[in-house]
């Protein structure tokens, strides 16, 4: 049985929404973040197992950023009105969003497809998902995340 890959859903959706519709890995991070190698494996295979981590993930672990157990990094709250400044503490809120709306909760074990098959049925409204975050930005990601599901699971 494959290790699954612990990923939050923010991160999964992220991936979807950036690298499936073109179907291209991004360049490693200058911040030394896995996102890369999470993309190629999930694009290279979409029986790719993962585990719903909250608060970090296996991306997270090779990250300037990750620092003794959590994401060091800040929110820009002039974008993002009402965040909390502290990514580890937003990456908790929209986490626990994206669990309820698809009905899924921390250890939970599926694959890419399987994952993606939910973000169809349940993944069109961001405003309850990302109220913090401009419509316009909103609108555009949903756009860009139909794309990528459509892709991928074509
Ligand atoms: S540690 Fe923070 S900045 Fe780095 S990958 Fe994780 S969430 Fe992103």
């Amino acid at each position: 049985m494959q290790t699954p890959i612990r990923i939050m859903p923010h991160h999964f959706v992220d991936i979807v929404r950036a690298h499936f519709p073109t179907a291209q890995t991004p360049p490693p991070s200058p911040l030394g973040h896995d996102v890369h190698r999470v993309a190629e494996k999930l694009l290279h295979d979409k029986n790719t197992l993962l585990q719903v981590a909250i608060g970090s993930d296996d991306i997270c672990i090779p990250c300037t950023h990750f620092v003794g157990g959590r994401c060091d990094s800040t929110i820009d709250t002039t974008f993002r009105k009402g965040a909390p400044p502290s990514m580890h503490d937003y990456n908790l809120l929209i986490d626990h969003r994206w669990c309820r709306r698809l009905n899924l909760s921390e250890g939970d074990r599926l694959t890419g497809r399987q994952f993606c098959e939910r973000l169809q049925d349940d993944g069109g409204n961001m405003a309850s998902i990302y109220p913090e975050t401009p419509a316009a930005t909103r609108t555009q990601w949903v756009e860009q995340i139909r794309a990528g599901i459509a892709a991928y699971l074509a």
